[in-house]
């Protein structure tokens, strides 16, 4: 079996020595390819460090919602010529009305500059939302972006149809496993199969008794392969090759070619 992990931070690993046990435990569990976001300036140059150290690195470089007030003056212009001198998506951007330090506006002016940065450049962007789902859709219908991935999709189910036309994929993790999450898991059902991707969102675990790594993604294919009624084989290999699809041609180098 091969894996995407769609959504992680390796770069955040506190040493070089937790970084690579963890990578070399992705490799031997399949783990081909994985999407790593930068989530501000401060961490851009860590993403790009391990994007060429680990070939299965696809990095992707953003503000988050929640480190808005570390984009100083200038972020944007560094950010677009960044994006210039690497193939790379743009994330983790997005909205989280659950923890919100400089104000609506500002977040969702960030948010908007770099979708449409994303679009203008042709790159694929890892979007986080909590708690701002209807504001979200109405950001998206205006900017139209190239495909986008919600990563742990906290959405509701009904929401799925109309943001898949959109252009968004789906991505669910170790929360899966958390038996006080079934929102998350009839939002896995209602899901197109073409659209949806697994993370691990590693370093952190945010299921009980989870573990930290990329190779947690055999877990969360397990998982969402058990509530689909379908073999684990099969949502490894559709999630893999969905992976694919939104990376496009950012993650051409990036795979390791049989
Ligand atoms: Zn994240």
């Amino acid at each position: 079996m091969r894996f995407f992990d769609a959504h992680n931070h390796v770069q955040a690993f506190g040493s070089e020595a937790a970084l690579a046990a963890a990578m070399s435990a992705a490799a031997a569990a399949g783990v081909e390819a994985m999407v790593c976001c930068g989530t501000s300036p401060t961490d851009w140059n860590q993403v790009i460090a391990v994007s060429l150290k680990y070939k299965s690195v696809i990095p992707f470089f953003g503000l988050h919602p929640w480190y808005i007030k570390e984009g100083a003056p200038g972020w944007l212009e560094s950010l677009g010529s960044l994006l210039t001198r690497f193939p790379a998506g743009v994330g983790e951007i997005g909205l989280d009305g659950g923890r919100n330090a400089v104000g609506a506006l500002r977040q969702e002016t960030a948010f908007v500059e770099q979708l449409q940065l994303a679009k203008k450049l042709g790159r694929p962007a890892a979007v986080h939302c909590v708690k701002a789902w209807g504001r979200l859709l109405e950001l998206v219908r205006l900017v139209k972006p190239c495909p986008f991935m919600l990563h742990s999709y906290g959405g509701p189910a009904e929401m799925v149809p109309e943001l898949a036309s959109l252009g968004a994929y789906f991505s669910f993790s170790g929360a899966l496993l958390d038996p006080k999450r079934d929102k998350l898991r009839r939002a896995l059902l209602a899901v197109p199969l073409e659209r949806l991707l697994l993370e691990t969102e590693s370093p952190e675990a945010d299921a009980p008794g989870w573990r930290g790594g990329p190779a947690g993604i055999t877990e969360v294919a397990a998982a969402a392969a058990a509530l689909l009624g379908r073999p684990a084989e099969e949502v490894a290999e559709l999630s893999y090759n969905n992976g694919r699809e939104f990376s496009g041609e950012i993650a051409l180098s990036h795979y390791n070619h049989d």
